[in-house]
């Protein structure tokens, strides 16, 4: 190998280096994303499960004991707590006690829609 070869072996080289390098800060800058994104997510979902526990809490209370019940929850906020659900059920979520919070996959359950009908009448 001639000496000027070798310079412009060793300087493509290092090229490739630094374009790797790039690569390796662009991917650990998507992996950082995905995992603020992924923690994101999970904490909106925690949030979403224990608040539909909360409404379903409150309405089996109601449901169970009325009377005792009747100050702690207006029904205004049942009204508000039926529409979130079927808000969530038409976003395409369970409502359900079955399969609660998970996706619908696009699919009308049956125990949803009478949890639903129950919450309603
Ligand atoms: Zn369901």
């Amino acid at each position: 190998m001639k000496d000027r070869n070798f310079l412009d072996t060793v300087m493509e080289f290092e090229q490739q280096l630094e374009s790797l390098q790039q690569q390796y800060n662009d991917l650990k800058k998507y992996v950082a994303h995905m995992v603020e994104e992924h923690q994101a997510i999970q904490t909106e979902n925690l949030h979403l499960r224990r608040r539909l526990e909360e409404l379903i809490g409150e309405e089996e209370n109601l449901t169970q004991d009325e009377t005792t019940n009747k100050g702690k929850v207006s029904l205004l906020d049942i009204g508000e707590g039926y529409d979130n659900l079927a808000r969530l059920y038409q976003e395409g979520f369970h409502v359900c006690h079955v399969h609660f919070g998970s996706s619908r996959k696009g699919e009308d359950c049956l125990f949803c829609l009478s949890f639903l009908n129950k919450q309603n009448g």
